[in-house]
């Protein structure tokens, strides 16, 4: 962590910096301070100004660029908020940003608002808070830490907090998302590995883009996890020159599998400020995937997904593979391009299954609304807040004042 290069002068030392490179490379630093750790730093190709390892931790003046729909706080993770660093979006699980600082600050980190602004661990009092809201809100049954970086904070640290954690009830999983093994292998040391396994079960997700990562020492790092039965998991950022094809994913999938890692998710590049030349288009993704599923492993299909902008959370896109359908058969398709009829049963009806009683009916008991409304409750349509037939209809019942 000591030797990060975080001055255009220590990069100048490694890389052929481009003219004026290193000029402009001092003014993106405002939006998301450099850090890049020796080992990801010796990953670059110095010759090649394309590389992906490069892009991902060299500074450009693109960054300063900003675009007309960038959002400083794309997910809305501020707004649902309850305590400061603590996001509680979905019913049943949380995210807890225990620090800020991570072992290397991603060019495409879409927290960058957030991430590197003290390069510090959060303050003891606001996880502590933290730790109170997940205690007094039952519902949350999987608590995801993350930042930043969890895992640049020291081994003691990091079991307090997990044992904090771990000692509340209601909470069944515990998640890590780290991008450490990518950029740092070094930090998964077997000390670290047996703070973790005290608090099973507990999840592990890594962040690896390109094949090139996946090192001997990756790989090292990873056995580690894997070894402490820790259950592995990748997330991917599409990124436009760096990942943006089908034949990079398949080999990235099928290496990480190699190393116990499941492909989890491809993200969407999102909305943050200064990082649109990131940003492909979604049927990038669609196409990656079509690439994927039943091209290889299913193991190695990971799910596609947009994080919707203003804080709707993560949504699927995948290919279509339903062509039509009557109500007597649906047409699929195949990864080949085959189509093939799949016959409804004749009484194709379920019907409540008796033991479940009492646990799908009513609140409290996994109906979160949305499209359950319409399929269980009484509700026959859903529609925006704000619409003008409806405004409309409001200012007919009630004539205006003195009319
Ligand atoms: C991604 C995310 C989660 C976890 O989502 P999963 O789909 O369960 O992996 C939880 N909370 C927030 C705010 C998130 O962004
Ligand atoms: S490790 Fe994650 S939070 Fe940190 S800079 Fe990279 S993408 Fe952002």
């Amino acid at each position: 962590m000591q030797s990060r290069i975080t001055t255009a002068d220590e990069l100048g030392r490694i890389l052929t910096l481009s003219r004026g490179e290193a000029s402009t490379l001092r003014k993106s630093l405002n939006s998301l301070r450099m850090a890049i750790t020796p080992y990801f730093a010796s990953l670059i190709d110095p010759g090649d100004p394309a590389c992906p390892i490069r892009r991902q931790a060299v500074p450009t003046l693109k960054e300063t660029l900003i675009a007309s729909t960038d959002l400083l706080d794309p997910l809305h993770e501020d707004v649902d908020s309850p305590v400061p660093g603590l996001t509680h979006r979905y019913p049943d699980r949380c995210i807890m940003l225990v620090t800020d600082q991570c072992g290397m600050y991603c060019r495409h980190c879409t927290r960058r608002r957030f991430a590197g602004q003290t390069d510090t661990p959060r303050p003891r009092d606001q996880i502590r808070a933290c730790v109170d809201y997940i205690a007094r809100t039952p519902e949350i049954r999987d608590v995801l830490v993350t930042g930043g970086d969890p895992l640049t904070l020291g081994d003691e640290a990091l079991d307090e907090i997990l044992s904090s954690i771990r000692a509340i009830p209601t909470v069944e999983i515990i998640r890590i998302g780290t991008r450490v093994p990518a950029v740092m292998p070094m930090r998964v040391t077997e000390s670290l590995c047996s703070v973790l396994k005290r608090h099973h079960p507990l999840w592990v997700n890594l962040q690896f883009n390109h094949p090139e990562e996946l090192t001997p020492e990756a790989e090292r790092a990873c056995s580690r996890l894997a070894d402490a039965g820790i259950p592995l998991g990748n997330q991917s950022v599409l990124l436009k020159g760096v990942n943006d094809c089908p034949y990079i994913f398949r080999e990235l999938n099928t290496k990480l599998l190699k190393m116990r890692v499941r492909p989890y998710y491809i993200y969407q590049c999102d909305l943050s400020r200064g990082i649109e030349h990131f940003r492909t288009s979604i049927g990038k993704g669609v196409e990656i995937i079509e690439y994927l599923r039943g091209h290889t492993s299913g193991l190695a299909v990971p799910t596609f997904v947009v994080d919707a902008p203003g804080g709707g959370g993560k949504i699927p896109v995948m290919p279509n593979y339903v062509i039509s359908r009557s109500d007597r058969k649906t047409i699929l398709r195949n990864y080949e391009g085959v189509l093939c009829a799949y016959t409804e049963p004749d009484d194709n009806r379920s019907r409540c299954l008796e033991r479940c009683r009492g646990i799908c009916a009513g609140e409290g008991s996994g109906f979160h609304g949305g499209l359950q409304s319409l399929f269980e409750g009484n509700a026959v349509s859903i529609e925006p807040k704000d619409l003008p037939r409806e405004r409309r209809r409001q200012a007919r019942a009630a004539p205006a004042e003195g009319a």
